[in-house]
């Protein structure tokens, strides 16, 4: 099947306005008569489900937490982005346009990217509207901070709980239509299969997590806003529950997955501690306005940080990357961390990390308070205190996380941090209407492959997921829909529907029926080792091969010897677990084969064989500039290619220096 991205034509600037006005439309008499299913609550998934439940569409929305309100997005503390331009410094559409191209290692679709950065202003009110209480100014005005790859103050916050915020923004707009009739939730509810009909995707087939039982759900359109698979590193900042079933599963029935092994490793997450652990903590990207980032000039310097002189201390993103300092994105900052480390200047008991230092701030803001205070002198102590003051109203949640799960006061000593897995640009392969290789199938948020290459900036996951469920999608869909109104609902006694479930309550059996004798956890954690070692921030050829070798041995050993206790038809999380772990293991190889065949280095994806001479990643514009778009079969994985066209930003070595 060839690709087409169904960009529309044009110029770029007006594509979105113009596809808005000759896109078909569903009246609203024949909206009511069309059912829509939404695999996920979080930021994407609410959104369209409230979206489509006021456009009148008959809405059902599926999550397998208790509450929607549950979903990952929750996590989400520093902000979300928006070319409002309220700092008067320099902001636009165009320019968060092309520093999202940049800072994706243009490895993204300008026309989508653009269109991003177009809805990202209507999102702010949409949500003020909803009332979402954004940090704001002394004068009223909403407040911005900075974000890495960026020189502009564009991020959007609610203190360190942007996501928290914004989610019971949209959870809201859902509950008011499901009070209202138009949307169906069923919490507690996962996804096991899509059924498709004909070649369009018609439905699915889920499990009441409760119970156990499977259940047929038709649905003229599916969504797939099922979030990201960073858990298949084990370790990583992802909520614990977060998998990729329901987007593995769309795969498998026909839709491409895009750039797999695009992963995004942040730099400032708490150092894994020891081999207990099953979960990473973020520290926000936002504590990199004030926190700088340091490590000893020595190597093996063993001295408590305090007791480390200024002229001993080396400030190496500031020192390598002056323009951007301690705000270079992402995986420039994670790669920077582990050179240092690597090198033998790590702190910390296990040496794999380094310092984020708020002791410059504090004494900044402390002057800052006298002045505004009339305070004509004061002595350190006082000025430090004022100054904590005001890093405790920015940050106090942030901080107090770290306190309780290090036991180390970051208002006296710096944090220690090391990068972790946190996000995955890769995903579902979407044209510009959301659409999956499959008709009828959607993917939103962090399930699709997305706007952001091969990294994204801080603070665009939630501005990405918000535009696609409130701003996109309901343009996008009634384009299909309006195709689909002759389509009566057909009945889930359909033979599509019955070999689909006969399928799932087969895998299911064969995975109560293995009875051996390794956990789920176990193997979980054995992919994770393999991933991260092999997989993980930097990639070679030869772990690769040796990844992919591994995991097929680790797929085969699953399947003889796991142990998934309980039973069926009960409440029973290791079963639930055991099928999302068994798709991890698959998706596992498939981000290998796509990491070995990308003999590049670009943004989050480093191969060692491609760097510069100061170690920076090295593209191969001629060679890949391209989205690996995977299609599943039976014999193996075939990769498809959709070339990347750079009409307005001319793809050249990123630079922040
Ligand atoms: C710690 C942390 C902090 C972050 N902070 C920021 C930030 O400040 N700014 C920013 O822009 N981004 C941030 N991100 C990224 C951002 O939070 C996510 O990319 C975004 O929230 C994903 O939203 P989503 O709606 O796509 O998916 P999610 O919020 O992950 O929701 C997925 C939904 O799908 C459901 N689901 C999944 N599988 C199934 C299935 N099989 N059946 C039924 N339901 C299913 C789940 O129940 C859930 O409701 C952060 C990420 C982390 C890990």
């Amino acid at each position: 099947m060839s690709l087409d991205a169904k960009i529309p034509e044009g110029i770029l600037e007006t594509k979105w306005t113009d596809y808005k006005s000759h896109v078909k439309l569903v009246n609203p008499a024949n909206k009511r008569k069309l059912e829509i299913i939404v695999i996920g609550t979080g930021l994407a998934g609410a959104s369209a489900a409230a979206a489509l439940g006021e456009l009148g569409y008959k809405v059902k929305a599926f999550c397998f937490q208790d509450s929607p309100r549950r979903a990952h997005s929750i996590a989400a503390q520093g902000g979300i982005n928006a070319a409002k331009n309220y700092q008067n410094d320099g902001d636009s559409v165009f320019r968060l346009f092309y520093d999202t191209v940049k800072g994706g290692d243009y490895r993204a679709r300008e026309a989508n990217v653009y269109r991003l950065a177009e809805v990202s202003a209507a999102i702010i009110d949409q949500c003020v509207a909803q009332g979402v209480p954004f940090a704001r100014e002394y004068g009223g005005l909403l407040s911005n901070r900075s974000f890495g790859g960026t020189q502009v103050q564009r991020t959007f916050y609610a203190a360190g709980q942007t996501g928290q915020q914004l989610l019971l923004g949209a959870y809201s707009a859902l509950e008011r239509q499901v009070a209202l009739g138009n949307v169906d939730m069923y919490s507690r509810h996962e996804m096991l299969d899509v059924v498709k009909i004909d070649g369009k995707a018609r439905g699915i087939i889920a499990r009441n997590l409760v119970t156990g039982t499977l259940e047929r759900h038709f649905g003229h359109a599916v969504l797939i806003c099922s979030g990201g698979y960073g858990n298949v590193f084990y370790l990583s900042t992802n909520a614990m529950g977060s998998n990729v079933t329901a987007a593995w599963k769309s795969h498998k029935r026909g839709a491409y997955f895009g750039n797999p092994c695009f992963t995004q490793i942040h730099p400032t997450c708490i150092p894994v501690s020891g081999d207990h652990q099953s979960k990473l903590t973020l520290m926000s990207e936002s504590l990199r306005n004030d926190g700088r980032i340091w490590v000893p000039k020595a190597k093996g310097d063993n001295r408590k940080a305090t007791d480390i002189p200024e002229a001993e201390r080396d400030y190496y993103l500031e020192r390598r990357y002056p323009a951007f300092g301690n705000l270079v994105p992402r995986d420039v900052a994670s790669r920077a961390a582990k050179e240092r480390c690597d090198e033998g200047y790590g702190v910390g008991t296990t040496k794999m990390a380094v310092y984020l230092d708020f002791a410059d701030a504090i004494k900044r803001y402390g002057k800052i308070e006298l002045g505004k205070q009339g305070i004509a002198t004061a002595d350190e102590a006082t000025i430090i205190k004022l100054g904590e003051g005001v890093v405790k109203e920015k940050y106090g949640n942030l901080f107090e996380m770290y306190e309780k799960i290090t036991g180390e006061d970051p208002y006296k000593v710096p944090m220690r941090i090391y990068p972790a897995v946190h996000y995955t640009m890769g995903g579902l392969w979407v044209d510009y209407n959301l659409m999956t290789t499959v008709p009828g199938l959607y993917a939103l948020g962090e399930a699709n492959f997305s706007d952001h290459g091969a990294n994204r900036l801080g603070a665009s996951a939630l501005m990405q997921g918000l535009a696609d469920g409130y701003f996109v999608l309901p343009y996008t869909l009634g384009d299909y829909l309006a195709d689909e109104i002759r389509t009566a609902a057909i009945p889930v006694t359909h033979e599509a529907f019955e070999q689909t479930e006969k399928e799932v309550r087969a895998r299911i059996e064969t995975l109560m029926n293995i009875k051996g004798t390794e956990s789920v956890e176990s193997f979980h954690k054995r992919l994770g080792k393999i991933m991260w070692d092999k997989c993980g921030m930097a990639r070679n050829e030869e772990g690769l091969k040796q990844a992919i070798v591994e995991i097929r041995a680790l797929k085969e050993e699953f399947w003889k010897n796991v142990r998934v206790p309980g039973d069926i038809n009960e409440f029973n999380p290791e079963l639930d677990k055991a099928g999302r772990v068994a798709d991890f293991i698959e998706l596992g190889e498939l981000m290998c084969m796509d990491a070995l065949n990308r003999k590049e280095s670009c943004g989050g994806h480093f191969r060692e064989e491609m760097q510069t001479e100061e170690g920076e990643a090295k593209r191969d514009d001629d060679s890949f500039s391209y989205v690996a778009a995977w299609e599943y079969k039976d014999s193996g994985f075939e990769m498809h290619k959709e070339k990347l066209k750079f009409d307005i930003v001319k793809p050249s070595q990123r630079s922040y220096k």
